[in-house]
């Protein structure tokens, strides 16, 4: 396809070695796993070695791995599975960031209009959580804390370690939102403190609608699917073989490739940063610090970013304002507000987002793309 695409953190391109990897159990290898004949046996010892090898790029037992639809699905089916688990203790109350993705907080209200009473912690103005946030909103019914481990929307890595820490000290259960992190930053799970963990297959080269939910042994989770005894009897369903091994082998690759796929995208973003904020025009940055290298949230002033983006599109230029999934209801980001912009500010706001496919020259013609549709704003006004 022409034009050059900078909405990696919506989704990434399957990567042509994960297809090759998947091809078989998409045509002659396409036995049940769950069967018991050879067609069955085969399928089932690739879904064993796909979850092998996710087990042993995690660092933990392939018994803490169970394989879902996507992430949304995992984080889902962590906070019911998890909140649900907790109740039967007595414990009622949850905490989460309010920077969170539809997937978590969705989930939370559901957990809400079932009684659970929920907390919701805002970020600093630069779009972290403070640790400290969560230790005054723990209460001696907590039975879950949720926060994500990068955002969406901004990039800003979240103190996960530290907030894993103070949870485990109180005996609470602690669940990450890994999905935007995972091709980034080296994913372990134990030294990380995390009892539950979520990530994505698309968001790292890999097939759409699979992903995967570490959960620490001995930590209990309810069903969210009931059916056969897939998935240690945790999620019924016939296993996807396909997906399952484009999972595991994106997943390695991108850990294989990881410092320099990230110094070649934090170089096209860097290339992009540069002919933007150097143009003049009056631009901020949403979102400081520790971040990931291929998110840049920036505002534009005097722009409407609905527009923005289609004239973009118009100009072969591909983006989002934030989430994917809320890009068709033209609310301003709820992130954007919770880190203490104006509504006005968040509809200023845009998500360019670069990957390992994005040129240092196609960043440049991008940006200059971008100045040049700002400046017609201004013409027009
Ligand atoms: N969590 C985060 C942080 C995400 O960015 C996304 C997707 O954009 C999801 C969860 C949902 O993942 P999926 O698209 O695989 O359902």
């Amino acid at each position: 396809m022409k034009g050059i695409y900078l909405d990696y953190a919506s989704t990434t391109p399957l990567d042509g070695e994960v297809l090759e990897a998947m091809t078989p159990y998409l045509t002659s290898e396409f036995g049940n796993a769950d069967s018991l004949h050879s067609f069955g046996r085969k399928t089932m010892s690739a879904i064993d070695k796909a979850r092998d090898m996710l087990a042993e790029d995690l660092g933990v037992s392939p018994s803490e791995i169970y394989f879902t639809s996507g992430g949304t699905e995992s984080d889902n089916w962590a906070i019911f599975g998890l909140a649900r688990a907790q109740k039967e203790v007595g414990k009622t109350h949850v905490v989460v960031s309010s920077i969170e993705h539809h997937a978590v907080l969705s989930a939370v209200e559901e957990l809400e209009r079932e009684g659970f009473s929920v907390t919701y912690v805002d970020p600093n103005k630069r779009g972290m959580v403070e640790p400290n946030a969560f230790l005054e909103a723990i209460r001696q019914d907590t039975g879950l804390v949720a926060v994500m481990h990068a955002n969406n929307e901004t990039g800003v890595l979240q103190p996960v370690e530290e907030i894993a820490k103070l949870t485990k000290e109180k005996g609470i259960v602690f669940f990450s939102d890994c999905v935007q992190s995972a091709p980034y930053v080296a994913l372990k799970p134990r030294e990380m403190g995390v009892d539950a963990l979520s990530i994505s297959a698309h968001k790292f080269y890999g097939p759409k609608g699979i992903g995967a939910l570490y959960v620490k042994k001995g930590v209990k989770i309810k069903n969210l699917h009931f059916g056969g005894e897939q998935e240690r009897g945790k999620r019924g369903g016939t296993l996807p073989t396909a997906s399952i091994v484009g999972l595991a082998h994106a997943y390695r690759k991108s850990c294989l490739h990881r410092e320099v796929n990230n110094q070649a995208i934090a170089s096209a973003r860097l290339a992009f940063e540069k002919v933007l904020l150097g143009s003049g025009l009056q631009v901020t940055v949403n979102g400081e610090g520790n971040k990931i290298p291929s998110v840049l949230n920036v505002q534009l002033y005097g722009v409407h970013n609905t527009s923005f983006l289609s004239k973009m599109d118009l100009e072969g230029v591909a983006l989002s304002a934030g989430a994917a999934c809320a890009s068709a209801s033209l609310k301003p980001s709820e992130t954007l507000l919770s880190m203490g912009l104006t509504e006005a500010e968040a509809s200023e706001s845009v998500r360019f987002s670069f990957g390992k496919h994005t040129t240092v020259l196609e960043a440049e013609e991008a940006a200059r793309i971008a100045v040049r549709v700002i400046k017609g704003f201004g013409d027009e006004a």
